[in-house]
């Protein structure tokens, strides 16, 4: 699963409306950034290319590289968060599925294997 897969799924202006109040100017939105706490509406997101930028703190990037700096965590727990609020539905890795089946069968196999 791929970032691109997750930010497609999130609703931008809600999940960066919860750290800051935004304020509409066609696709775009402005607001306080929650990362330097400027005061001047800085804060920039775009819900077209689903990015967010900071005039004052020059941070910029996707919802979770915003999680990622907003709240010091790893890139996969900033995944994880943004899955788990949204709802998003994440599609089995196929090497997944294969594990999953060797690991229920495996035993059977090997059973079967001896008789
Ligand atoms: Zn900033």
């Amino acid at each position: 699963m791929d970032d691109k897969y997750i930010i497609d799924r999130v609703p931008v202006r809600k999940t960066f409306g919860q750290y800051t109040k935004l304020s509409a100017d066609g696709s775009f939105w402005w607001g306080n950034c929650p990362l330097c706490k400027e005061e001047d509406n800085s804060f920039l997101v775009s819900t077209i290319n689903k990015q967010f930028y900071c005039y004052a703190c020059k941070a910029s990037g996707n919802a979770i590289d915003f999680l990622v700096q907003l709240n010091s965590i790893s890139s996969t727990a900033a995944r994880q968060e943004l899955i788990n609020t949204w709802g998003i539905h994440v599609p089995c890795e196929p090497g997944e599925v294969l594990n999953d089946l060797a690991k229920k069968f495996g035993p059977v196999l090997k059973k079967l294997a001896k008789t």
